[in-house]
């Protein structure tokens, strides 16, 4: 479960899957369309799953 950082709605991945793109991995807010970063774990197998974790919220 995710958090929103723009309109703190919680995501499940049900309803938001992660993407992958040149900057990195992220979701999309179903809510409020906001590109949600996220941080895929170092993993020790490389045919692991990859686990995702969402980083804390950058202030500006
Ligand atoms: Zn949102």
């Amino acid at each position: 479960m995710w958090i929103c950082a723009g309109c703190r709605m919680m995501v499940t991945l049900q309803v938001a899957l992660p993407e992958m793109d040149e900057e990195g991995v992220y979701f999309i807010c179903p809510v409020c369309r906001r590109r949600n970063p996220l941080a895929a774990l170092p993993r020790k197998d490389p045919d692991d799953p990859l686990e995702l974790e969402q980083p804390p919220p950058v202030r500006r």
